[in-house]
């Protein structure tokens, strides 16, 4: 079997123009535009790329972004004065500070700073909680984006068995949760987890979100499975890849995304939505 591809460039590219179509409307409706601020600290090269990708998808498809950038060594005070700025500015409906934060400003204590309303990337206690209990909430942009890329497989997720490596709170925690509130049978592993195998062979999706390169090979895998690859990794030539040995798996899976090209445009994708939805919430 050769998998199917999910193809996370296309599907951002429809995603995002229906965005681009509702950002219009809602301008067109009440003359505002949904709005993005993003505060990167620090000269992290891989979170300047990412925060530059996040602005330019703004601007491409008409929402209105703000880029505020400060050196490493800024004070925590600064940051929480510039987040309370932003919280109190009318034209800004989404929040995102760039993680890792240096070492000595705490990310949690910024994450509290955020208005829960415009805190797009979902990060907060309020907005864990809001997913745990099933209430509406902004969800964290990369398993959100995993949901759609399973979504379009046009497979249903009842019934089946969804296998998730990692448990970090950012994805593995709350792609957990997405794919339970989906009605999949979920399990978590991590890295106290024996055997992964044992369980991923019995997985009908599996997402790896570990961040270790050929974590999930071609003998793990159950024909016919679902395989989303959230890892961002180099291998020997700097290449970037996943966690999937894409190569062997694709001959195993039914359908499975790719690295580069597969969660990380949905990423932004998502980010542009949780800011339209945090601006019509915030709007009315
Ligand atoms: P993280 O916070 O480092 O979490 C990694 C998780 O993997 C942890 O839960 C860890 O278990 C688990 N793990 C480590 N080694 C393992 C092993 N040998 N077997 C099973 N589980 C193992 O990373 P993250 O932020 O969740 O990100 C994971 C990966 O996704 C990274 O490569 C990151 O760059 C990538 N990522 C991509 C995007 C995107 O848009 N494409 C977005 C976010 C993250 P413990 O909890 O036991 O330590």
């Amino acid at each position: 079997m050769t998998a199917q591809l999910i193809d996370g460039v296309a599907l951002s590219r429809q995603l995002r123009a229906r965005i681009g179509e509702q950002t219009q409307a809602l301008l067109q409706r009440i003359g505002r535009r949904p709005g993005l601020a993003v505060i990167l600290v620090g000269d992290d090269p891989a979170s300047a790329v990412y925060v530059r990708h996040k602005v330019a998808a703004c601007e491409e498809f008409g929402l209105h972004s703000v880029f505020e950038k400060y050196e490493a060594a800024t004070a925590e005070a600064l940051v929480l004065d510039r987040v309370a700025a932003l919280n109190a500015d009318p034209t800004i409906h989404g929040i995102l500070v760039q993680m890792p934060l240096p070492k000595h400003i705490d990310p949690q204590k910024v994450i509290a700073a955020i208005d829960p309303r415009k805190d797009v990337d979902g990060y907060s206690v309020l907005a864990a909680g809001q997913l745990t209990t099933g209430l509406p909430g902004l969800r964290p942009c990369t398993p959100l984006g995993c949901m759609k890329l399973i979504e379009s497989t046009g497979q249903s997720l009842r019934g089946k068995h969804a296998v998730v490596i990692g448990r970090s709170n950012t994805v593995g925690k709350p792609m957990a949760l997405l794919l339970l509130q989906a009605n999949a049978t979920v399990t978590v592993c991590h890295s106290a987890t024996p055997d992964l195998g044992v369980h991923t062979r019995q997985a009908d999706v599996i997402v790896a979100a570990v961040g270790r390169r050929s974590t999930v090979t071609a003998d793990m895998v159950k024909p016919g499975a679902i395989v989303i690859d959230v890892g961002m990794n180099r291998n020997e030539q700097g290449k970037l890849c996943g966690d999937v040995d894409y190569a062997g798996v694709r001959d195993v899976a039914g359908w499975i995304t790719r690295v580069p090209g597969g969660v990380g445009p949905m990423t932004i994708t998502m980010l542009l939505a949780n800011t339209l939805q945090a601006a019509e919430a915030l709007l009315g």
